[in-house]
Formats: C-alpha cells, sequence, structure tokens
C-alpha cells in the first residue's frame, strides 16, 4: 500500500482508548476533556478486524497507543488477537509505564514485541507537575519489568517542554551509560487547546543536544539516514543510543510511512492535520472486508505531505490524548 506521493505504508498506530491515569500538561488540558462514550468507539472485535484488514493491505508494524493502552479492560487477551494476525511482524506499545510493573510479563507471554515508555523526567517531583500527580517511581519500576520481561529493545520517549524539563534532559541521556536503551527527545508539538505549552515551551532538538553535549561529553552519530524520525547518536563509553525526534525544526514528512486508527475507528491521515477517514460508520453499517479495504486503502492514499505548523496552522480538532502518538 502507498499513498499518492509514492510513500510506503507499513506502519498502524492504533489508540485502544482516549482515557489515560495520567495527565500530561502537552497532551491534555486541566480541566479534562469529554471522553467518547464507549460504544462509539472500537470494540475488540472491531479493532482486530479493522488491524487485519491493514495487514492484509501490507501493515507489517503495529504500534498500540492511546490514551494509555494498558488502562483499556481486557488490553492482555486484546494483544494476544492481535499477535495471532497474519503478517504483523513487530508489535509494539507505547505506554506511560504505570502499570508496566503488573502488565509487562503478560503482555510480553500474549505477544507483545516491545514498549516505548513515556518518561520526561527522573525528578520525581517535577514527573508530578507535568504528569499533574504521576509517581515517577512506578514507571522506574514498570522499565525494569519489561526489560526483564524480554520486552526489548527498551525506549523511552521524552517531550522537552521548557519550564518543566529542560535541564532534566541530561540525567535522562545519562542512563544510556548504564543501560542499553534508546532515550529520545521529542519536540513538543501545538494541539488543539494545548497547544500554548508548546507554543511557549518549545526546546529545539539543536538546543536539547548541546545541553547534553555540555554536560556529558560529545555525542557521535550512529544513524542520520532519515529512515526513522528519530536521529540517534550515541555518548563515548555509553550502552544505549540517543535519539533526537524533531517534527517541528525538521519534520521528516518524505519518510513518513504512518496511519494511525484512532480509537473512535478513524483513519487519521497525518499526525499534524485535521483530516480523517471514519471506518468505524461503515464497518457498523455492515461493509463486507472487501469493500472496507477498498475505503482503508483509497482513504490512506490521500495521504498529504507536509505539516504547516511553521505557518502557525495547528491542528485543532483533538489533542494528542485522542489521537495517539
Ligand atoms: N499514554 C501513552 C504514553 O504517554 O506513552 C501513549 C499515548 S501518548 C499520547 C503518546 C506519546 O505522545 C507520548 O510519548 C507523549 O509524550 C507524546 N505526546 C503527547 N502530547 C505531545 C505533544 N503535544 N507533543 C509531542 N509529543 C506529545
Ligand atoms: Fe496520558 Fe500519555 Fe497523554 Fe500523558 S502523554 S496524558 S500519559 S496519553
Amino acid at each position: 500500500m502507498r499513498d499518492q506521493y509514492g510513500r510506503p505504508l507499513t506502519d498502524l498506530r492504533v489508540s485502544l482508548t482516549d482515557r489515560c491515569n495520567l495527565r500530561c500538561v502537552y497532551c491534555m488540558p486541566e480541566d479534562g476533556i469529554a471522553f467518547r462514550p464507549p460504544a462509539d468507539l472500537l470494540q475488540d472485535d472491531e479493532a482486530v478486524l479493522l488491524i487485519e484488514l491493514a495487514a492484509e493491505l501490507g501493515i507489517s508494524k503495529v504500534r498500540l497507543t492511546g490514551g494509555e493502552p494498558t488502562v483499556r479492560a481486557g488490553i492482555v487477551s486484546l494483544v494476544a488477537r492481535i499477535a495471532r494476525i497474519p503478517g504483523l511482524v513487530d508489535i509494539a506499545m507505547t505506554t506511560n509505564g504505570v502499570l508496566l510493573e503488573t502488565l509487562a510479563e503478560p503482555l510480553a507471554r500474549a505477544g507483545l514485541t516491545r514498549v516505548n515508555v513515556s518518561l520526561d523526567t527522573l525528578d520525581p517531583e517535577q514527573f508530578r507537575r507535568i504528569t499533574r500527580g504521576g509517581h515517577v517511581d512506578r514507571v522506574l519500576a514498570g522499565i525494569a519489568r519489561a526489560e526483564a520481561a524480554g520486552l526489548r529493545p527498551i525506549k523511552l520517549n521524552a517531550v522537552v517542554v521548557r519550564g518543566f524539563n529542560e535541564d532534566d534532559v541530561v540525567a535522562l541521556a545519562a542512563l544510556t551509560l548504564e543501560h542499553p536503551w534508546e532515550v529520545r527527545f521529542i519536540e513538543v508539538m501545538p494541539f488543539g487547546d494545548v497547544a500554548d505549552v508548546a507554543d511557549a515551551g518549545i526546546v529545539t532538538s539543536e538546543e536539547t543536544m548541546a545541553r547534553i553535549e555540555a554536560a556529558l561529553g560529545p555525542l557521535d552519530p550512529v544513524d542520520l539516514s532519515g529512515t526513522s524520525p528519530a536521529r540517534t547518536y550515541r555518548l563515548r563509553g555509553a550502552l544505549g543510543d540517543l535519539g533526537f525526534i524533531s517534527p517541528v525544526t525538521q519534520p521528516f514528512c518524505a519518510s513518513c510511512g504512518r496511519l494511525r486508527l484512532t480509537a473512535d475507528g478513524r483513519l487519521r491521515l497525518c499526525l499534524l492535520r485535521d483530516a480523517e477517514v471514519d471506518l468505524l460508520t461503515p464497518l457498523r453499517q455492515g461493509a463486507s472486508r472487501d469493500e472496507m479495504k477498498a475505503i482503508f486503502a483509497a482513504a490512506a492514499y490521500r495521504r498529504p505531505f507536509g505539516h504547516a505548523l511553521a505557518e502557525r496552522l495547528y491542528p485543532k480538532a483533538r489533542v494528542m490524548i485522542q489521537i495517539g502518538g
């Protein structure tokens, strides 16, 4: 499956819920958001069917996300069903890690390949501030359990926001001196009602790299090919890598082969644009598998190229918790 610009489409990110057990400042507004009634969201059979169709169309990598995917009821059995879908070689999850201490082993047994854990700071107080109440110790315990369960490679994602964690990047980067993890720093993006957090808080990857080099020494390039969104480097003597993801200052649209399925069954054509195609309605109206595949592929073909953050045209309709990362 390719889009109109010839980009091969191999990755599907599936949001399994629009709910979360944290409330990160860049992801959702303080006074919350209106959650969709559960009946409006993809049920297990519907999610499995749409992923099956995607795999038949050539998707080989699935990433489960949210909201927080681990809060979905029956997540372990859903992962087991997804893991049995022919054609999928990689089933990853992006999670805040809060529930991994208990879920890592059952998820690994169910067929999950690996996890990306979001961790913006190691400082308990800063963590509480960014997540509006979370406990970093639980995340660290969850990461340890994920590694022990064989969910590898472990990748940690930190969104860098000025006034919250721009100095904490050094301690996060230093984790790679002792652990074979990839710690990735992401430029904060503006979405909907929380666009002001990104507007006021953007820290470029360049600045983050300079801060890390000043404290920990030079960064040697590992992979700057642009085939993945992260440009990776390594500190001298480190066991793991550092990744820099720069959607704002160095967009990677040319190599983007990602599709996103929202928890309410919409195919989102670009993370940073509001355009979406409803798959759930035709599915519930009884469209056949072939009809659904045709709708899916036609929507995917229409994927746009490039975002317009530089012109301050921000996605408005949803914030990240409602899209998935
Ligand atoms: N709850 C899970 C988690 O936090 O990993 C999965 C969903 S979360 C929406 C997916 C990723 O999006 C996380 O790594 C999060 O830090 C990132 N994210 C959320 N809002 C963002 C924003 N405004 N800019 C950049 N990344 C963002
Ligand atoms: Fe929840 Fe993840 Fe959004 Fe934080 S980034 S509020 S953990 S969905």
